[in-house]
């Protein structure tokens, strides 16, 4: 396949790409397959020969489609959405095209001062303080296990880099339950260790118990440990839990700690002024992250963490040999010095693209619709005999069961073979709980109401 080639495919990838979408609620939302069953469709070699496109191409309608799981449709409740707007969409196929490798500013000017500039718009967006800089990562957990190795060496004077940990006291970094598993893959990864990730029991409304903080940090120290860092919770992944962010922040200002925030999902929302209650307290935090590609219709990645100082971490993760070198212009920022892949794509093209689209009314004009009626199927669910809501809507995510474990187990089941919804589950307090998150880009209030009438439908069934 040549360029000439790939114009008129691309034409009919872009035609196929909007029937896609047109057709999504006519197609159960998760694959209604069992594991192998794609996999059986390929030969077992690769070609020698050259294969014509229209070939692989009906393989791909005959195969691909049908094996997915549409995250874009609009009856997509499960987990947390993966958002891709028509514009963020447009915006990609452009960066596509230039397929440019963005690690240092000269590799791609564009792609970091654009990154630059979307960092600004976002932290206006979200009522941060200007001083906030940052940058954009592939994910979550990849920022995550960032914030984590600057918490390690800043503890350590940075000997970690140079020494390794064999000789290095116990590290301790402190999260409550709530927090999502980026954090236990970070401590792992970063060589702290599992056991030293200590869950800060939490209060009834599922905050970090900011005195339980203050006492296990002092009981480390007693013991000889060495306390490094704090994650805070504003959006918890289970049930959509906060930490009292502002209190639990004086606790590790009052210790010397760096705080990092992890607000992967409920960040989008903060463009509301109205739900920055939630996270208030947010701008004492060094480091916050959130990923458009969540809520905000940014699609997938984008990840973007907010540093309130981005030295100690590029102290950490830059390293510049001399083929990374930029002659006469080593102040420049290269954004490979403050994440873990040298590696990047251009991801803030789709932030701008999106940002200037929707506006950012019409973006807070969507979460607002996706909060409200998660209330409001909320609330439908409620009055329904049998039906328990186990924790309230946080935002537009929350949790019912009925009865017990096992019944609780076959609904579920029973919603997601029916296809024309799709929940996920969690366990609270030990209880088996079907979450309900409302934020697909495209969903309706008729989409969101399908939950209580599907609901309905299948209990009488079961
Ligand atoms: N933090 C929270 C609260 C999440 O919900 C998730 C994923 O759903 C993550 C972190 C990890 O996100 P990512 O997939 O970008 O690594």
């Amino acid at each position: 396949m040549d360029h000439e080639e790939l114009r008129n495919w691309s034409k009919r990838a872009a035609d196929w790409a909007a029937d896609y979408h047109a057709s999504l609620r006519d197609r159960p939302v998760r694959a209604p397959l069992v594991p192998g069953e794609v996999a059986a469709r390929l030969p077992v070699a690769p070609p020698e020969a050259a294969e014509p496109m229209e070939t692989i191409w009906a393989d791909f309608e005959r195969i691909v489609p049908g094996g997915m799981t549409h995250w874009q449709h609009p009856r997509f409740f499960a987990y947390f959405p993966a958002n891709a707007s028509p514009a963020s969409m447009l915006a990609e196929q452009l960066a596509n095209a230039m397929a440019a490798q963005a690690m240092l500013w000269q590799t791609s000017p564009a792609a970091t001062e654009i990154e630059q500039g979307m960092i600004g718009w976002l932290a206006q967006a979200l009522g941060l303080p200007a001083a906030f800089t940052g940058t954009i990562h592939d994910s979550a957990t990849t920022a995550t296990l960032s914030a984590v190795l600057t918490m390690r060496e800043k503890a350590l004077d940075w000997q970690g880099l140079a020494e390794g940990l064999s000789s290095s006291p116990r590290l301790r970094i402190y999260a409550s339950a709530e927090t999502h598993s980026s954090v236990d893959k970070a401590v792992r990864i970063a060589g702290i260790g599992q056991a030293n990730l200590v869950k800060v029991p939490t209060d009834a409304s599922l905050s970090m118990k900011p005195d339980a903080l203050a006492g296990a940090i002092a009981a480390d120290r007693a013991a000889g440990m060495m306390p490094a860092g704090v994650v805070l919770c504003a959006g918890g992944t289970s049930v959509g839990a906060f930490d009292r962010i502002a209190d639990c922040i004086a606790v590790a200002q009052g210790e010397g700690l760096p705080v990092h925030v992890d607000a992967a999902w409920a960040g989008s929302a903060m463009i509301c002024p109205e739900f920055r209650a939630l996270w208030a307290g947010i701008e004492q935090a060094g480091s916050i992250i959130f990923n458009p590609h969540k809520w905000l219709g940014v699609q997938f990645d984008c990840a973007v963490q907010f540093l309130r100082d981005p030295g100690p971490q590029v102290r950490t993760l830059g390293l510049r040999p001399s083929y990374l070198e930029t002659a006469g212009r080593e102040e420049i920022v290269n954004f490979n010095e403050w994440t873990v892949p040298l590696g990047r794509r251009f991801r803030a093209l789709k932030l701008w693209f999106t940002l200037r689209a929707y506006g950012l009314d019409g973006l807070r004009a969507r979460i607002r619709n996706h909060v409200a009626w998660a209330r409001e199927a909320c609330d439908r669910l409620r009055a329904m005999p049998g039906i328990e809501i186990v924790t309230e809507p946080s935002l537009s995510l929350f949790t019912f069961r009925l009865g017990s474990d096992t019944a609780t187990e076959r609904l579920l089941q029973r919603i997601n073979d029916d296809g024309r919804i799709y929940l996920t589950q969690t366990r609270h307090r030990g209880a088996y709980v079907i979450r309900v998150q409302v934020g697909q880009f495209d969903c309706t209030h008729a989409d969101v109401m399908a939950i209580p009438a599907v609901v309905a439908e299948l209990m009488r069934e079961i």
